[in-house]
């Protein structure tokens, strides 16, 4: 029986069970929640039991859930994933390899625990854009755990440079020892901060990394879902795109952006052209999700 099969199988068993247990009144008032409940705690069990086909009813998907305040402060699920992410790379993708760093990210994703990366799906839009427009300096907005920051790397020219912004301390360091083993530490500069913070991350970006007026040629959009227009309008304030600079952003529907959606199709055809890219949220294919793709016209 295959894996699926057997989930539904059980999970529908559970499910019926509860349901069956409503109708024939053996259950007492206050007491359905108990059993929905169980009925959950079960159909993640058959779940983890068949190799974990359905991502809802993942363990990992589900305590990232419950973590999801401490997700949007910190950066990390709060049960050592990102970590164990670090060890799992480093014991099982060759070193110097990218493209094995990056099967090895997703095994860890699809096996071990969800993150909450580009993932493969959504990634290949990324990548098709970073081939076609061959940028010589890249921005990216949120660093995570490097995921993003591996597939720029490896479909930008040789020559390029990529600039990645990370809120967390302890992500950085993640993504540096990831991008490290794959052997492209020295392609890609990690600057801890946001753009967000009044000046500072600017400012080194500025003095230290070298951003002037038109020296960006695309940016990855990908961190905190409110700062995805704020931060847009800080970068274009500096001047730092040029007429053909394209912006890439990622969850403009999960968990969504909104207002930045809206202000490209206010601008639509006057400052930028953009294109909807439908495409799945990551690691699985129920849930679809939205990527943008922005090319600033000037
Ligand atoms: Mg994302």
């Amino acid at each position: 029986m295959r894996a699926s099969s057997l989930t539904s199988l059980v999970a529908g068993a559970v499910v019926g069970t509860a349901t069956g247990a409503l109708r024939s009144g053996r259950v007492h008032r206050g007491r359905p929640v108990l059993w929905a409940a169980g009925a959950l705690g079960a159909a993640v069990v058959a779940n983890e039991l068949a190799g974990k086909p359905a991502l809802f009813l993942r363990w990992s998907f589900l305590r990232m859930l419950l973590g999801h305040r401490r997700l949007q402060t910190t950066w990390q699920v709060g049960d050592g994933r990102e970590d164990a992410l670090v060890a799992y790379v480093t014991r099982h993708a060759r070193a110097g390899d990218v493209d094995d760093v990056i099967r090895a990210i997703d095994r860890f994703c699809l096996e071990r625990s969800f993150l909450i990366n580009v993932g493969e799906d959504k990634g290949e839009i990324l990548d098709r854009v970073v081939r076609r427009i061959r940028p010589a300096v890249l921005l990216e907005l949120g660093t995570y755990c490097g995921y993003s920051a591996l597939r720029m790397v490896r479909a930008m020219p040789p020559d390029a440079r990529l600039h990645s912004i990370e809120f967390s301390p302890a992500n950085a360091r993640i993504a540096r020892r990831i991008l490290e083993h794959a052997g492209v530490g020295d392609r890609v500069t990690i600057v801890v901060g946001t753009l967000g913070d009044g000046g500072p991350t600017m400012e080194r970006l500025r003095t230290e990394h070298g951003f002037a007026a038109g020296a960006l040629d695309f940016v990855f959009v990908d961190h905190d879902k409110d700062a995805y227009l704020p931060d847009l309008r800080r970068i274009l304030d500096r001047q730092w795109l040029h007429p053909g600079s394209v912006v890439v952003a990622d969850n403009v529907r999960i968990p969504g952006a909104p207002a930045y959606r809206q202000f490209m199709r206010m601008h639509e055809g006057r400052h930028w052209r953009t294109t909807e890219h439908e495409a799945h949220t990551e690691y699985q294919s129920l849930v679809k999700d939205l990527v943008l793709e922005s090319e600033y016209l000037g």
